[in-house]
C-alpha cells in the first residue's frame, strides 16, 4: 500500500497549511488554509490548487484558524465535492469565521473596484461560505474512522484553540503519521494541554516559534500591568486580537482580574461580530474545557468582564471614534492586516494617550508587524499616519507552543520517529528548531518547500 506525502502551503512560511497524503491512490488534503501576510503571499491565494480539487477524496481539518481553514471555500468552487472532516467545535467556529471571511473578500473587491487597483473580484463570497458548511462532518475525539484509500485515523486534543486536534492516521501496514496541525501550550487558561504522544513513524509539526522561547511572564500579569496604565492615564487601548482563543483568553484574563478585586469595572468594547459568536462558542463547548474553567463556566462573566459591550454594527463601530477614555477596544484582526481594527488604528495611532498592545504572532508585510518593528510614518489604507501611540506586545499569550515547549513536547517521544516533517514557520524559525532536534534527539528530519514529495509507505 504506497502512501506518500505533498507539501503544498505552509511549507518555509507560515499561513497556507495544506499537506496532502495520497493512501492507494487516494487523496487526503489535510488542512486547507489562506496564505496571508505580504502581498506576495496573499498572490498566492488566486494560484490553482496543485491538483485539481476533484480528485480530492477527503478533507481533515486540524482547528479552524484561517490559515487552516480559509481556502475551502475555493476548493469547493474549483471541484471538491467530498467531506470536509472536523471537530464539532471546530465546526461550529468555521460557521462562524468562513462566512466572515467571504464578506471580508468581496468588500476588499468592492473596494479595489472603486479605486481600480488590485483585484475586482473576491476569491470567494459570504455565499460560497455557507455552501462550504454544507460538507462539513463533525467527529468526536479518539473516534476511529476511515480515510479512502485503507488508512484509519482518529482525533486527539492539540491544545491550541477550542476545537483544536491532531489527526493521528494508521496506514494498513500499521506505521502511522501524526499531523499535529498547530501545537498548543501546557497549563494555558480555558482548553485542555496538547496531548502527549509518544510514538509515530512520521511526524508533521510546526514551527512558528521554532527559533524563541516564549517569556516566562505570567500574561495575566502585563495585561494586568498594561490596562492599570491605560485606566490610570485615562488612555485608549486598543488590542488588535484574533477572534478565535486569543479574545476569549484576554476576557477570561479580565473577569479574573476584576474578581479578585485588582481591575475596576472599565470600558471595554469587542468590536468584532466574529469575537462575539465565537464567545459564545466558548460559553457552550464544555466537552473542551480543562478542569478549571469547567468549574467557572458556570458562572456567566468567565468571559464576561464588567462594562464589556459587544459590538456588531459598523456604525457603532465608528461611533467608538469620538468616545475619549479611559477604554479598552478588542478588535480584529490580530496582525491588523485587514478587519475594523485598521480603523481604529488609523484614527488612534497619532495620539499619544493611545496604547497599541499586540497579543500574537504578528507574520511578515502586516501592519502588525510594521508597528512593532518601528516603522514611522506608517502608511494605512493609503494614508500616512504618525505613529505616537505607545506600542506594547505580550508574547506570552500565544497560542503556539514555544522552542522550549515544541521541544518538551518532542521529548516525550519513546523512539525517534522515522521522519519528521518541519512545516508552518518562517525559514530561519525552521533551521534553529531542526538544529535543536538534531543535536539534542538526533533525530532525522526535513524542511519541506513548496511541492515536495516524500514516500511513506512504498
Ligand atoms: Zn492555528
Amino acid at each position: 500500500m504506497p502512501a506518500r506525502i505533498t507539501f503544498m502551503g505552509a511549507a518555509q512560511t507560515v499561513t497556507g497549511s495544506r499537506h496532502l497524503l495520497t493512501i492507494n491512490g487516494k487523496n487526503t488534503l489535510v488542512d486547507c488554509g489562506l496564505f496571508q501576510g505580504s502581498h506576495e503571499l496573499n498572490e498566492r491565494n488566486w494560484q490553482p490548487f496543485p491538483i485539481d480539487p476533484s480528485h480530492i477524496d477527503a478533507v481533515v481539518i486540524t482547528h479552524a484558524h484561517m490559515d487552516h481553514i480559509g481556502w475551502l471555500p475555493r476548493l469547493i468552487i474549483d471541484g471538491y465535492k467530498g467531506p470536509i472532516y472536523a471537530t464539532r467545535a471546530t465546526v461550529e467556529l468555521a460557521r462562524i469565521s468562513l462566512p466572515d471571511s467571504g464578506r471580508l473578500q468581496e468588500e476588499e473587491a468592492r473596494r479595489n473596484l472603486k479605486h481600480n487597483h488590485g483585484r475586482p473580484t473576491p476569491l470567494y463570497t459570504e455565499k460560497d461560505a455557507y455552501r462550504t458548511m454544507k460538507q462539513f462532518v463533525a467527529l468526536p475525539y479518539d473516534l476511529l474512522h476511515p480515510l479512502p484509500g485503507g488508512a484509519q485515523w482518529k482525533y486527539v486534543p492539540a491544545g491550541h484553540i477550542l476545537g483544536s486536534a491532531f489527526a493521528q492516521i494508521y496506514f494498513e501496514n500499521g506505521e502511522q503519521i501524526l499531523m499535529s496541525g498547530d501545537l498548543g501550550r501546557f497549563n494555558t487558561p480555558i482548553i485542555k494541554d496538547p496531548t502527549v504522544i509518544d510514538f509515530t513513524e512520521y511526524l508533521v509539526v510546526e514551527s512558528t516559534y521554532g527559533d524563541r522561547s516564549h517569556p516566562k511572564d505570567d500574561p495575566k500579569e502585563q495585561l494586568f500591568r498594561v490596562i492599570s496604565d491605560v485606566l490610570k492615564s485615562g488612555g485608549v487601548l486598543v488590542t488588535p486580537s484574533f477572534a478565535i482563543g486569543r479574545t476569549q483568553e484576554i476576557l477570561y484574563y479580565i473577569s479574573e482580574l476584576q474578581r479578585e478585586g485588582r481591575l475596576p469595572r472599565f470600558p471595554i468594547y469587542v468590536d468584532s461580530p466574529m469575537a462575539t459568536s465565537t464567545t459564545k462558542v466558548y460559553m457552550s463547548s464544555h466537552e473542551e474545557h480543562d478542569g478549571d474553567t469547567k468549574e467557572i463556566c458556570a458562572h456567566a462573566e468567565t468571559f464576561e468582564p464588567q462594562g464589556l459591550t459587544y459590538i456588531r454594527d459598523s456604525e457603532q463601530s465608528k461611533m467608538l471614534n469620538s468616545q475619549r477614555g479611559p477604554m479598552m477596544i478588542i478588535s480584529g484582526s490580530g496582525m491588523a492586516n485587514g478587519g475594523r481594527v485598521v480603523h481604529h488604528l488609523l484614527h488612534r495611532l497619532s495620539h499619544p494617550d493611545t496604547t497599541v498592545l499586540f497579543t500574537g504572532y504578528q507574520a511578515e508585510g502586516t501592519l502588525g508587524r510594521r508597528l512593532l518593528e518601528g516603522q514611522e510614518p506608517i502608511h494605512i489604507m493609503g494614508q500616512e499616519v504618525e505613529v505616537r501611540a505607545k506600542i506594547e506586545k505580550i508574547n506570552a499569550l500565544s497560542a503556539h507552543a514555544g522552542q522550549d515547549e515544541i521541544m518538551t513536547w518532542l521529548r516525550n517521544f519513546k523512539t525517534p520517529p522515522k521522519h519528521t516533517f518541519i512545516v508552518h514557520g518562517e525559514p530561519r524559525a525552521q533551521q534553529a528548531l531542526a538544529d535543536l532536534i538534531q543535536k539534542e534527539l538526533g533525530w532525522e528530519l526535513s524542511i519541506p518547500a513548496f511541492l515536495d514529495t516524500y514516500d511513506l509507505v512504498k
